[in-house]
């Protein structure tokens, strides 16, 4: 049994026109599970040579504090507490942290790590950088038929955490998934990583954020590995928060205001 007890929604990576980076840490009996890891201390040391210049030209931040680890022990955890990280993707801002939880087992479908490992054209080698896969991270890769879940045909229920499902949103990367959370009394929780980058994308309030709509919509079709899968997945989303039967909050990344509203909640389940 996992049953998650409390969720902290932290921001793991400022960026220009106010973005963030949605990261979740959520308490269960078998330790901490985090949804993504944000932007770790290594690529913070050395941006220019670990990231390269196109990776800063949102301009990330880069502050020590924003850590997922630095976040955590001000909370009163160590890093060896954080057992399992769930990436929905693995651009640098979504795995990067990952190497400040060396006992961690990261979960992610089979299609991402496989294209992430290959690094095939220019775009893969922009995108994704060899130190984020070391050989010796312990990785468990999700891919095959799947079963059904919140209306999605394809899902893949974490090995040894109930509660936590990879569902395949391809689009923003080939092998992008959201995480779905059956968080105790809150409900369901999707954090749908990069498949939209504010909530009025997918109609959930209005644009709030510091990019007019059809620069959000540029940028997304600029960062995206099939841009055409970008409306389909909005439409899914769109869909999912607004149905009555299930109850989900359904949230991204990189939205400052999701995120703001998200930690104005309580977080105990
Ligand atoms: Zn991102």
């Amino acid at each position: 049994m996992v049953g998650v007890r409390i969720v902290h929604h932290l921001n793991c990576g400022s960026f220009r026109f106010g973005l963030v980076t949605h990261v979740l840490a959520c308490e269960t009996h078998s330790g901490l599970v985090m949804v993504d890891a944000g932007i770790g201390n290594a690529d913070i040391d050395s941006p220019t040579s670990k990231l390269g210049r196109a990776a800063l030209a949102l301009g990330p931040a880069l502050e020590r504090n924003e850590t997922a680890l630095a976040q955590l022990k001000r909370l009163g955890y160590s890093a060896n507490d954080v057992r399992h990280i769930i990436c929905t993707h693995l651009d640098y801002d979504h795995i990067s942290g990952a190497s400040d939880f060396p006992d961690a087992l990261v979960h992610v479908t089979a299609t991402e790590h496989s294209v992430a490992a290959a690094r095939r054209g220019v775009t893969a080698k922009l995108r994704y950088r060899t130190h984020h896969l070391p050989l010796d991270m312990r990785i468990k890769t999700y891919g095959g038929q799947g079963g059904p879940q919140l209306g999605f045909s394809t899902s893949y229920r974490i090995a040894g955490l109930d509660d936590f499902t990879l569902i395949p949103l391809p689009g923003h990367t080939l092998g992008h998934a959201g995480v779905a959370i059956r968080a105790g009394k809150r409900g369901w929780l999707m954090h749908a990583g990069d498949a939209f980058y504010h909530q009025s994308s997918i109609g959930l309030g209005p644009n709030s954020s510091g990019l007019r709509p059809r620069a959000l919509r540029a940028m997304e079709s600029m960062l995206a590995a099939e841009p055409k899968r970008v409306n389909f997945n909005h439409l899914r989303l769109k869909e999912l928060a607004n149905s009555p039967d299930i109850g989900i909050q359904v949230f991204c990344s990189h939205d400052a205001t999701a995120l703001q509203a998200l930690q104005g909640t309580t977080t105990r389940t």
